[in-house]
């Protein structure tokens, strides 16, 4: 099961983050088929997102950020939900098939911006963009918190592959001082940020705690209650339905006459929801029945 820890470091002047996300982005790797250097790329993302959304409270909180820098993987979209429930869309997720692994910039791009959306089911969500400073996703996000967040934060992401391309292990380390932490702490964590430049063999030999443990565990180390990530998507049967029916029956009823049904496709989970004929019908006759109902109560 993947896992994200968190624990306060010097009495809660600085704060890290160690992700396994290792199973999350396996899913991800399954569902869209991605070659070896598209997964490289995307479970870093996808592992940003497990981080971001975290902290969200509520169901109705929604987190979405887009990476689009002009690379051979195309534009990365991931979305997540309160407890670190993440899915994820690739453009090319099959860039760079057959050939040995990639630099991570290769498949982003640097040429681009990356967009956090945070939707706190207010009247306008919170929108923050950057420019791509490189492309390689550690960069990029700690750019991100520095500039649009006020954030300062070192950012590692790590993947590992097994000899058949499927995921050994991925995860992260997140290293966030306070806004009070005093310099000579924050040089103490530069020192400790600096053993994660190796990142991808550090994820396939250290769970969080341990990492936590090797690397902070002098610094008056104190854990929180940890998260539970995992690959989950929104959609069903029943938002298709809706969607449907926001369409109008008149409308739908000629699709099906054009196609002989009716085809949604999630590009989150790859699956595609069909609707025939009699589906259709069956569908608008409830929803008819309902507003009929309302409008007698
Ligand atoms: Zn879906």
């Amino acid at each position: 099961m993947d896992i994200l820890c968190r624990s306060m470091l010097f009495d809660g002047k600085a704060i890290v983050t160690a992700i396994d996300s290792t199973e999350t982005v396996e899913t991800a790797r399954k569902i869209h088929g991605t070659s070896v250097s598209a997964t490289n790329a995307l479970a870093r993302v996808l592992t940003m997102g497990v981080f971001m959304s975290a902290g969200f409270k509520g169901l109705k909180h929604k987190l979405t950020l887009i990476v689009d820098g002009g690379g051979k993987g195309g534009s990365i979209i991931v979305c997540g939900d309160c407890g670190s429930k993440v899915r994820c869309r690739m453009d090319e997720p099959r860039c760079f098939e057959g050939e040995a692994l990639r630099p991570v910039e290769e498949v982003i791009g640097a040429n681009g911006r990356l967009t956090v959306i945070k939707d706190f089911g207010l009247k306008e969500p919170y929108n923050g963009t950057v420019k791509l400073v490189n492309g390689n996703v550690d960069t990029d996000f700690s750019y991100y918190f520095t500039v649009s967040e006020q954030l300062p934060s070192a950012i590692a992401t790590g993947v590992a592959f097994n000899p058949d391309g499927s995921v050994r292990a991925a995860g992260a380390v997140i290293v966030q001082p306070m806004p009070n932490c005093p310099q000579d702490i924050i040089a103490k964590l530069v020192d400790v940020v600096g053993h994660f430049s190796d990142m991808d063999k550090i994820v396939a030999t250290h769970t969080p705690t341990k990492l936590i443990e090797e690397y902070f565990g002098e610094f008056d180390s104190k854990p929180l209650q940890p998260t539970y990530p995992a690959y989950v998507c929104s959609c069903s049967r029943e938002a298709m339905e809706r969607v449907l029916i926001s369409m109008g029956k008149k409308d739908a009823l000629e699709i099906i006459e054009e196609r002989g049904e009716i085809e949604f496709h999630c590009d989150f989970c790859n699956k595609t929801q069909v609707f025939t004929k009699e589906d259709v019908e069956k569908i608008f006759e409830e929803a008819d029945d309902k507003n009929n109902g309302s409008d007698k109560g």
